[in-house]
């Protein structure tokens, strides 16, 4: 028996139509004026938006810090969370710490995830320890459906690597059709930028902000653009927070080079105010990088009503604040970055509609047919179309909710929107074609995201 959604209003990347859309066997079969046959399982949703279901290609579940502690949300609570907002696959970022081999990171996300995930899931691969082995490893991991990778700028004497290492590994990638994703912030100023802040005595969470200025974001945009060039390499820039950033990627684009842009809600609605020692919770905003001054908000914005940026994730890393976040007063440096976000990002980018900031199609491209097209998952993801997997949101724009912590999915102790009023409701979540989370609800059944292989990335 098929089901069809009968009388919505399907939002796809190029427009907003009234269609049933008829799912049999978890896949979309077809969608059009009037596609019910008898025996079909109608469900009328007339006057809702039929959206794609959200693809969050930028979250960090599970993800164990250097002390032996973890993120708050594990792929159960994280991707139940991403179920409840909307959001239907995850592109988790498993890393290979020093001294493992790229196969052994990749083993411990599987082991982490598998079985444990109520959304599809995906992995990227984030290299921190880059040798000869290692790169040879690539075809391999490539192989098992990881096509896009990771190198951070920032985070010296962790997770940082050097340019050379940056061309080389664009280098390799480039002849293997893999991507790079890079976090664009200049590592080395901001661990002398830190100590000085501390050695004057600066030690609280309201110093964090100066020790990441905006213009070592754009600084390190602009030199991995250069080294991109050079390798002649596609490159994808996580979380750019400032119109400053925005412009080297602009820059780049107008000499050819082929560069996508992610960026946060909480880059588009939070600013750098939320860092005032008058507040007693200024370490639940500590992320990297930091939310900027507000002014940046306008840039950000315009970005994505411009299609300048391509993605809009969140990376979600949770931390509880108390006995966590709370703990470091006296050296901000030890506060564990990262917001909480990933039960959130559809309602807020539907906010910036309900603004006039952005349309339903942009939304719609924004948070899942792009990823999925960049990262070698569409048109089976983000996508309403017949063949696609049945992952769908039916989206309520006469309906209201409101962020609380209280009733969030997220297993963390506070949300950074707690209060914010959203004029729609995510009303029903499907995944291939099965209805899971409904008015509030889950429905019953265990965990039954599936590993998600995709292909070659980059290609758009
Ligand atoms: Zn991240």
């Amino acid at each position: 028996m098929a089901l069809v959604l009968r009388g919505g209003r399907v939002v796809g990347g190029t427009g907003v139509r009234r269609a049933d859309v008829r799912i049999s066997g978890g896949v979309i079969v077809s969608v059009g004026p009037d596609e019910a046959v008898a025996g079909d399982d109608i469900t009328d949703v007339s006057g809702k938006f039929i959206l794609p279901g959200g693809v969050d290609a930028h979250t960090h579940f599970d993800l164990p810090l250097g002390d032996g502690t973890r993120s708050d949300d594990d792929f159960a609570s994280g991707t139940r969370s991403a179920i409840a907002g909307g959001t239907t696959c995850v592109i988790d970022y498993a890393t290979q710490f020093r001294g493992e081999s790229l196969n052994r990171g990749l083993d411990n996300w599987h082991g982490l995830a598998d079985g444990r995930c109520f959304c599809d899931y995906s992995f990227h691969l984030a290299v921190t320890d880059w040798n000869g082995s290692v790169a040879d490893e690539l075809p391999g991991v490539m192989a098992r459906g990881v096509t896009s990778f990771k190198m951070y700028m920032a985070y010296k004497g962790a997770l940082q690597v050097d340019d050379g290492v940056l061309y080389e590994a664009l280098r390799r990638l480039e002849d293997l059709g893999g991507l790079l994703c890079v976090h664009c912030e200049n590592g080395d100023i901001i661990s002398a930028l830190s100590r000085e802040l501390l050695r004057a005595g600066k030690t609280g969470p309201e110093h964090h902000p100066a020790s990441r200025p905006e213009e070592l974001e754009a600084e390190a945009t602009g030199r991995l653009l250069v080294i991109a060039s050079l390798a002649g390499a596609p490159v994808y820039v996580v979380h750019v927070s400032s119109g400053a950033s925005i412009k080297k990627i602009l820059e780049a684009r107008s000499s050819g080079q082929t560069v996508f842009a992610e960026t946060c809600p909480q880059y588009l609605y939070l600013d750098d105010s939320l860092y005032s020692p008058a507040r007693a919770d200024a370490a639940k905003y500590v992320c990297s990088p930091p939310l900027r001054d507000g002014r940046n908000h306008a840039e950000m914005w315009s970005a994505l009503s411009k299609n300048i940026a391509d993605v809009v994730a969140t990376d979600h890393c949770s931390f509880n604040f108390n006995g966590r976040k709370d703990r470091h007063n006296c050296d901000f440096t030890g506060i564990p970055n990262g917001l909480p976000g990933v039960g959130s990002r559809m309602m807020l980018l539907y906010l910036g509609v309900a603004r006039g900031l952005i349309t339903m199609p942009q939304m719609a491209r924004l948070a899942s047919e792009n990823p999925a097209r960049i990262f070698g998952i569409h048109p089976g993801k983000g996508s309403i179309t017949p063949g696609a997997d049945a992952d769908i949101v039916v989206l309520d724009p006469d309906g209201k909710s409101v962020i609380t912590a209280e009733t969030q999915f997220q297993n963390v102790d506070y949300t950074p929107y707690e209060g914010w009023e959203i004029p729609c409701r995510i009303e029903s979540t499907y995944l291939r074609g099965e209805r899971v989370f409904h008015m509030g609800r889950f429905l019953p059944g265990g965990p039954r995201g599936r590993f998600v292989r995709r292909r070659a990335a980059g290609v758009f």
